[in-house]
């Protein structure tokens, strides 16, 4: 067994996790932000309770939003500033055991592509629509990335340029990597709640909007509509590009299934292949993808025993 988590920007998510994929003893804490010693003690106290269930020779399974630079060892995560510009080798050294990182969007395809949605698919584009969007792609059952360990990150880049004859026309919104414009700060769930506030000028949570558009509410419907569009044009770009059969989708707006069928629908209608079956589909893992893919990225080989493997 071995101890897995995902640090995200809100929570750390932790489990143990056997080699049917099971996981035990799952927790959620609230991230040590910006405490470095505080996030080393949440995993020294998580290793203390379970070494005697932890195989000692494995390492720990970290999945987190950022990367670890391959040539220098040195993670870059910006919405986690107490493991930013640290080596990877200070996780190590501080736990006392080997570490494994790897980028959660990378986490997540993997898991999809090796347990999930994406089974059976040799090229799989794993997306999460979560606060922003992130990506990852897996080709022959390896996360593909460049020499810096970047891959898959199909949210930066500007997609969204204003008119030159009609200026504060397209909403062209600062984003956190420093450009403006890109797919991030409009495909989330709070680039799906700026869309609507510069379409109608009246602020509503992601989960209204979608319930009203549901509920046949036109300003809801008129933002979902230019969302689903924005959204389905640079992923059948990216499909015509690079072509991946499947693509599962997970954070928080997946939970909205209407909307990845809307979703689906439009990227078809965009490949030149005009695929006849869903290629964009929900997440079969859901909650568990981070974690399981945490343990894929370390080497670990899983075969799950069930659908959904008992907590405890
Ligand atoms: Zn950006």
């Amino acid at each position: 067994m071995r101890l897995c988590a995902d640090i995200g920007g809100s929570f750390v998510d932790m489990g143990v996790i056997d080699a049917h994929g099971g996981i035990h003893d799952r927790q959620r804490h609230p991230t040590p932000v910006a405490d470095w010693p505080a996030l080393v003690a949440l995993f020294r106290d998580a290793l203390d309770r379970h070494a005697a269930r932890i195989d000692p020779y494995a390492p720990v399974c970290l999945s987190l939003a950022g990367v670890v630079d391959p040539a220098s060892g040195t993670i870059a995560s910006s919405n986690t500033p107490s493991v930013h510009g640290r080596r990877f080798d200070d996780f190590g050294a501080a736990l006392g055991r080997p570490v494994s990182i790897i980028n959660d969007a990378d986490a997540f395809a993997l898991a999809e592509a090796t347990l999930g949605a994406g089974r059976g698919h040799r090229r799989v584009f794993g997306i999460i629509l979560g606060t922003g969007v992130g990506g990852g792609v897996i080709d022959d059952g390896a996360v593909v990335v460049d020499a810096h360990g970047i891959g898959g990150e199909w949210g930066h880049g500007e997609v969204l340029v204003d008119s030159p004859i009609a200026p504060g026309s397209v909403p062209v919104f600062a984003c956190g990597c420093g450009r403006r414009g890109c797919l991030d700060t409009v495909g989330g769930a709070r680039g799906m709640e700026r869309l609507h506030a510069f379409l109608h000028q009246a602020r509503a949570t992601s989960v209204e909007i979608t319930d009203g558009w549901i509920a046949g509410d036109a300003a809801c419907t008129a933002t979902i509509d230019y969302y689903t569009r924005l959204l389905a044009g640079p992923i059948a770009m990216f499909l015509n590009s690079f072509p991946a059969t499947i693509v599962p989708i997970g954070g928080g707006l997946s939970n909205c299934a209407p909307l990845i069928g809307l979703i689906d629908r439009r990227v078809r209608t965009g490949m030149l292949t005009r695929p006849s079956e869903p290629v964009v589909v929900c997440t079969r893992l859901r909650d568990r993808a981070g974690l399981l893919g945490a343990a894929l990225g370390s080497g670990l080989c899983l075969s799950l025993m069930a659908e959904e493997p008992t907590e405890g």
